[in-house]
């Protein structure tokens, strides 16, 4: 389950919460055949995890499609332009309804929810309601499951908006994506769409004083001819650096465990992973590997 076994525990092997772990369906990519995943909107799962227990996913994205500020080359959903949404994001009165009859089913016929988690198809913070989608969900789960977790998977890019900073910061588990601090690195694999300055970000960070959980994907392999591996000390180094600054509650170490839209991608290998993790765990921050 999702408790503080999950997010206290300093240095252990074992799968953290991610998007994936869901049960999506599969769609084929008409381009090249290649599985990626777009969740059922607003609410999709829940679905059992033998360490997070009865995660339930609320996805503030489209049914048909994904929209993110990023355009991750590792992204499960595959590449923006591949898979452009139709349908109009879900309103708050329609996530609260959904959450609602989901919860009160839930209340009925189980299971207990250990998290409800904010993922899926893009990027919930893009969502023009979220902080008010935040404050209903909280809401309704004092309501329904006040033991339960509300966890938001962001990539960081609406920090700058005070009502997102708010929000993200009344929740349990405010995990913030940082897969490196260089630019050019930034650009070329996780490719925000609209200005993004990643010293901003890294400064609205340090602003939550400890309430959030920084995730951070490593990988090797090449992207259109150039090398895109960020565990190597090059970039390790200087990231351990601004995670200490940071002084998040953990830091969620991971790597890609699907098909990616771009080839020739590589998981990062145990070893490497555990590297950085040690590295860590030297500099006293708490971090979860997962590979
Ligand atoms: S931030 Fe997440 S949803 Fe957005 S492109 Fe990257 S991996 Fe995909």
């Amino acid at each position: 389950m999702v408790n503080e076994e999950w997010l206290f525990e300093r240095y252990s092997l074992f799968i953290i919460f991610h998007s994936s772990f869901f049960y999506p369906y599969l769609c084929i990519q008409r381009k090249r055949i290649m599985a990626t995943v777009i969740y059922p909107s607003p609410i999709f799962g829940p679905v059992h995890s033998r360490r997070l227990g009865v995660s339930l996913g609320i996805n503030l994205l489209p049914a048909d499609g994904k929209f993110c500020t990023f355009d991750c080359i590792y992204c499960e959903c595959g590449f923006n332009g591949d898979h452009r949404p139709h349908q109009k994001l879900p309103t708050r009165e329609e996530v609260f309804h959904a959450l609602e009859t989901r919860l009160q089913d839930m209340k009925l016929n189980g299971p207990k929810p250990d998290v409800l988690t904010f993922a899926g198809n893009g990027e919930p913070t893009a969502h023009p309601q979220f902080a008010g989608i935040i404050e209903d969900t909280l809401r309704l789960r004092d309501n329904y499951f006040p033991e339960a977790k509300v966890s938001v998977l962001s990539n960081s890019t609406f920090l700058h908006k005070p009502e997102v900073f708010e929000a993200l910061n009344k929740i349990d588990n405010n995990i913030l994506k940082l897969d490196t601090i260089d630019a050019t690195y930034i650009n070329k694999v996780d490719r925000p769409t609209g200005h993004y300055d990643v010293l901003q970000v890294i400064e609205y960070m340090k602003a939550f004083k400890g309430n959030l959980i920084v995730q951070t994907l490593f990988m090797k392999g090449t992207f259109e001819g150039e090398n895109v591996d960020n565990t190597t000390d090059e970039y390790v180094l200087p990231w351990l650096e601004v995670v200490k600054e940071i002084n998040p509650r953990q830091v969620m170490i991971y790597t890609i465990d699907r098909e990616t839209p771009a080839p020739n991608l590589l998981k990062a290998t145990h070893e490497e992973l555990d590297r950085i993790g040690k590295l860590l765990l030297e500099a006293d921050i708490p971090c979860s590997v997962s590979y």
